[in-house]
């Protein structure tokens, strides 16, 4: 193995530069993604979908004679996960087909024991659209989606002790499976296509990263090395945002080390082994035709009206590009801090709310204090359980001059952790309004006091002196005082002294 290639993410551009010698490799991938949709029931029975309980449940609870594949049971489609479908099919910018069926994809596996997934094969519901991601090169780039269908997920099963167990509760949950075309030319922009995929299905209200619900990925990859052209090497089981760009560097690498070895990149199913970071050989892949698709006689074919299109259509929300850009003009915002306070609806939802409460610069710098503070916690806004009220009634006590810089910071950093609204914790912790109780002028004169030494800097001429005693004063008011007046009256003293001192 040759380690010399240290930074996964740089390979991907176009050169490579390693003891001495220059490489060329060029990226191509391609992603097919699984989204398990937040419906309430499972995709053809009504058997409870598990992914949006708070715990999983037992093996083999939430499961019925349609879902565990007996023979003679019929399928019946929940008309939620068609809705679903096309509202993502038109935020993906794609054409919805005017009719779509199902057909079975039969294969030999005991996650799925009627032997066949039901599927869409032939005219998925949706096909060529494009999502917009910031390339490498900073530019906005279009990632073309070559169709999005509707499938059923099979059971999950367990590997234990020698044994392989099998659990229903899974099989039947909807999912989407989103396709893109090989677009992306680095792991670094499949990763910023991913971040907003998820973002744009949470904003339609299909999809919740809080929720147990997950996004899978295969992708495709090949690469040219110096002028040589790799075969396209498949790689399973991605899970999540983040992985997809670890798992792709890792790919590209290996693929890279094959070539510089003399070697050539064969076809192949590799799997992706989250724990150990590496990618594995599976199986030759199987040539679509050999899953013997066939159409699903059970479903009928379903036809979609323009009318209930247009519905769907007219109920979308704002979607976080048009979002972002409004933001740019309607409140004046560099374009980074309007994708951040678009990043989640919720939280976009609540700077508009708190923006009419108070200005445009306290509403976008606490609004922006709060997502480090979620992100610190890794959680989002949704899920933390603030109420909006609270940040608002926090955020107006600032303007007014109540709490000082660093006690609203303080405050919301516990409203975040503790759940309570501002006055709970101002009485639990005490927290002094601004110049409450506070006298200054004492406080002043006691820190000169002690500081003898800092006192002889300032009057030297070294300003940072002034700093530190400021920063005395603002630590024995317990972030209490407003540090400008402080700073007033620190200076204010001290010019006394000196002139005393003459
Ligand atoms: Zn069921
Ligand atoms: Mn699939």
């Amino acid at each position: 193995m040759v380690a010399s290639v240290s930074s996964p993410s740089k390979t991907t551009q176009s050169n490579i530069v390693t003891s001495g010698e220059k490489e060329s490799v060029k990226v191509k991938i391609g992603l097919e993604t699984h989204v398990q949709l937040i419906t309430n029931s499972k995709l053809f029975c009504s058997c409870r979908n598990p992914v949006t309980l708070e715990k999983e449940p037992e093996p083999n609870t939430l499961v019925c004679d349609v879902c565990l594949g007996m023979p003679g049971t019929k399928p019946r489609v929940n008309e939620k996960v068609i809705e679903y479908a096309i509202k993502v099919a038109l935020a993906l910018n794609c054409e919805v087909a005017a009719r779509t069926f199902f057909s079975r994809k039969t294969y030999f596996y005991p996650d799925m024991n009627k032997n066949f997934q039901i599927t869409q094969y032939e005219i998925p519901i949706a096909k060529g659209g494009w999502v917009e991601i910031e390339g490498d090169d900073g530019k906005r780039k279009r990632i073309r989606i070559r169709r999005v269908h509707i499938e059923e997920d099979p059971a999950k099963l367990v590997h234990k002790e020698g044994h392989t167990l099998g659990d229903y509760n899974r099989a039947g949950v909807p999912l989407l499976e989103i396709v893109t075309e090989p677009d992306f030319s680095s792991p670094k922009e499949a990763r910023a296509y991913l971040q907003k995929l998820v973002q744009i299905l949470e904003y339609l209200g299909i999809y919740d990263s809080t929720t147990q619900a997950t996004v899978k990925s295969d992708a495709n990859i090949s690469i040219v090395y110096n002028g040589m052209q790799g075969e396209r090497v498949e790689l399973k089981n991605i899970s999540g945002t983040k992985e997809i760009e670890r798992a792709l560097s890792y790919e590209v690498i290996r693929q890279v080390n094959v070539f510089r070895r003399g070697g050539a990149v064969a076809r192949e199913t590799r799997n992706w082994d989250e724990n150990a970071g590496v990618s594995r050989p599976m199986r030759m892949k199987e040539e679509e035709e050999e899953y013997g698709y066939i159409f699903e006689p059970d479903l009928p074919m379903v036809e979609f009206e323009r009318k209930f299109i247009e519905k769907i259509k007219a109920s979308l929300p704002e979607l976080p590009d048009e979002k972002r850009k409004r933001f740019v003009k309607q409140y004046s915002l560099k374009e980074k801090t309007a994708e951040s306070l678009t990043s989640e609806m919720e939280i976009a939802d609540l700077f508009e709310k708190l923006v009419s409460h108070v200005s445009v610069k306290n509403a976008v710098a606490w609004t922006l204090v709060l997502l480090k503070t979620l992100n610190y916690h890794n959680i989002k806004y949704r899920e933390a359980g603030i109420k909006d009220e609270w940040f608002i009634e926090l955020v107006r006590a600032y303007e007014n001059k109540e709490y000082s810089d660093l006690v609203t910071e303080e405050i919301l950093r516990r409203m975040v952790e503790e759940k309570q609204p501002l006055e709970k914790i101002v009485k639990k912790y005490k927290y002094p309004k601004l110049g409450e109780g506070v006298k200054l002028e004492e406080i002043v004169e006691n820190v000169i006091e002690e500081n003898r030494k800092a006192v002889e800097d300032y009057v030297a001429g070294r300003m940072e002196a002034l700093n530190f005693l400021v920063g005395q004063v603002m630590r024995a008011t317990k972030g209490a005082a407003d540090p400008k007046k402080v700073r007033e009256v620190m200076i204010s003293k001290l010019e006394n002294q000196k002139k005393e001192n003459k």
